[in-house]
């Protein structure tokens, strides 16, 4: 599943190899991924268009493209980003979605298995809209423990279920949600006006920390998005804490996601 690490990793190798460049044609295999724009009005959009900055929100690549508008696009589960440097193979085409032969002959694909990702076609004010929806980047270095807090704020859900918010903070999913609550030992269940400054703090750190950690391992050991990090409690229920070597417990209660912690160390 990819989430912010990952589609960060797919988006900085992207940007090198799109930014700058044009698109000659496109091609849209499937119209199932399409939100908020028809075929026709997608690919009369993009044709010609040339790719000016590629950069991630939450878990979404944005391609911002010369005429303002963003093409936006989740992979998901099973969607890649790649661009090839001819054109493409009868099997590299088999699950191509989205085709775009670049100028230099160059073709980017976004291609999708199953089509679980979506593809949107955003003007300024939609794409104004959009990410006035999603909560600020924990990556970005205006994101302090302070900030953290305050989107937190008046909430007394569980912890674990307002951090995963995109609307509060943008791009924590399950995976990380685990690893980061585990890291700075708070009880995912924990109710969140009931944390202190202090925990705040603690989980500001862990959030950053295990982010930047997925990033760097993704950044240096893949190329289309699986990554290798050392997950501490997340799919380990029933093995021994790292930390203490208690029995790690699972439970779906806090947010019907599989949950994973520590009962000593998460207290
Ligand atoms: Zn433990």
């Amino acid at each position: 599943m990819p989430e912010l690490p990952e589609v960060e990793t797919i988006v900085r190798q992207l940007a090198p190899r799109l930014e700058g460049h044009r698109v000659r044609r496109a091609r849209l295999a499937k119209t199932d991924v399409l939100r908020r724009v028809s075929k026709p009005r997608l690919l009369k959009t993009i044709t010609g268009n040339a790719f000016e900055e590629v950069s991630r929100r939450a878990k979404h690549a944005v391609l911002r493209l010369a005429s303002g508008h963003r093409l936006v696009i989740q992979p998901r589960m099973t969607g890649s980003l790649v661009v090839y440097d001819r054109p493409l193979t009868k099997e590299q085409s088999r699950y191509a979605v989205l085709t775009c032969v670049l100028e230099d002959g160059r073709v980017f694909v976004y291609r999708d298995v199953r089509r679980l990702g979506t593809v949107w076609l955003l003007d300024e004010p939609g794409w104004a809209a959009y990410t006035a929806r999603i909560g600020p980047e924990p990556l970005d270095e205006t994101f302090t423990p302070f900030v953290f807090a305050e989107r937190l704020s008046g909430t007394r859900t569980a912890v674990k279920k307002a951090i995963m918010d995109q609307r509060r903070v943008a791009g924590i999913g399950n995976i990380y949600a685990n690893e980061a609550l585990f890291e700075a030992g708070i009880d995912p269940s924990k109710r969140t006006d009931k944390l202190s400054l202090e925990e705040f703090a603690r989980l500001h750190a862990a959030v950053l920390s295990v982010l930047e950690r997925a990033v760097a391992s993704a950044g240096t050991t893949v190329r289309e998005g699986r990554f290798q990090f050392e997950l501490k409690v997340y799919g380990r229920g029933g093995e021994r804490c790292v930390r203490c070597g208690k029995k790690l417990v699972t439970t779906h209660t806090i947010d019907l996601r599989a949950t994973t912690f520590c009962p000593r160390c998460q207290r």
